[in-house]
Formats: C-alpha cells, structure tokens, sequence
C-alpha cells in the first residue's frame, strides 16, 4: 500500500470510528508502519478532523519528520511495534466499554474477558491488563513492550485498548471486536452465563490462529 493511500485510510477509519461513538473529544490515535518509521495521528486532534497531509510521519527512531507533532501516546505505539516485526498497523481507543472494563477490581489480569463469541477468540484470543500509570510515564511503554511479543491486544488499566495488526483493517477491526465484547461481558456479568468452553476455544484456534 502506498504512503498516500494509507494516509488516506487512516484518515477515512478515524472517522469512521469517531462518528460511531468508538472515540471522543481529541482521544484515540492510530499509527501505521512505514517501509521505514511511521504515520501517526497527531496530538490534540479529534480522529474525524484528521488531514492526510498533517498526519506525523516519524523515522525508526520516532523523531519528527514531517507533519504535526505525534499523538503524546506515540511510545506505546512504537513499543507494540518494536516487539511485533509484522505489525503493520496500531490502534489505541479510550472505547467507553472497554476502558468500564479496564476499571473492574475482579478480573484475571492475565486474560481479563471470557471467550463469549468465536470471533472474539479469532480477533483478540487473549487480552492481559497492563497495571496503571499516569498519561505520558515511560514505565507505560515498557510494561505493554513486555507482553506485546505474546500478544497483539492488551488493555491499559483505567485507560483503554491498545492494538496491533497485520494491516490496518485488521487492527481496527480487533479493537472494535474487543469493545464489542467488553460490552457484551458488562451486559451479561449479572446473568447466568454460558461462555465457549475451553475445548471450543481449542477449535476455534485451530482453525483461525491469532497473530
Ligand atoms: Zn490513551
């Protein structure tokens, strides 16, 4: 896919995730690998406002190239990327069930929903929770580069979703699977509940292994 045509699509999939109420005000930022260094949304801009020509293209590095400057969550990006070489593309969302579900005080930190559907299992599989920090602490970056080689979902917690995938598409996809399902787990957690049981997660992963 060429520069131009990715600019283009991170452009049309923020909009299109604003305007379905999956992001708000100037959160969530989406980042795209280049044959070398990035695009990444800018900071402070709402995703259905985004300009292909400003978006931030940064070298391997992470330095500034061309464009505004990067989203300030730019670092968790780069440390999805740095642990997973076929990640070509990253969303991170502030999705209202997904950050409720961030916040519970029970849940297993190494695989925080159920498998309620198949395909929450093909496009998310596993999700642990990275422990709270502050906005903008480095320690952040480096507690997701520590799962991110086994898994391209986590959940930052009282925070959000952050995704990696092999396209774009892909990516946003996952992340709306993931909130999709939180929303369904906080829908379903005073009801007696019948998840996919493990020999029906086994199948399923067999047929449609995750990334
Ligand atoms: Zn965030």
């Amino acid at each position: 896919m060429s520069e131009t045509v990715l600019r283009e699509a991170i452009v049309r999939f923020g909009r299109s995730m604003f305007e379905r109420g999956l992001t708000f005000g100037s959160s969530g930022n989406i980042s795209a690998r280049l044959d070398s260094g990035w695009l990444m949304t800018p900071t402070n801009v709402a995703l259905d406002r985004l300009d292909p020509v400003r978006l931030s293209k940064l070298d391997d590095d992470g330095q500034l190239l061309t464009g505004d400057a990067p989203t300030k969550e730019s670092f968790l990006h780069i440390a999805m990327y740095r642990e997973r070489a076929t990640a070509k593309a990253v969303v991170h969302l502030h999705s209202t069930y997904s950050v409720a579900v961030s916040c519970l005080a029970d849940v297993d930190a190494a695989d925080v929903l159920p498998p309620v559907t198949a395909y929450y299992v093909m496009r998310v599989g596993s999700l642990p929770l990275v422990p709270y920090h502050p906005p903008g602490d480095l320690e952040l970056a480096e507690a997701v580069r520590k799962l991110a080689g086994r898994h391209h979902a986590v959940l930052l917690a009282n925070h959000g979703p952050i995704v990696a995938g092999d396209s774009l598409e892909a990516a946003v996809n996952a992340i709306e699977e993931l909130e999709e399902t939180a929303k369904l787990f906080l829908l379903l957690r005073q009801e007696k509940t019948r998840f996919l049981t493990p020999e029906q997660v086994a199948e399923v992963r067999r047929r449609y292994p995750t990334t």
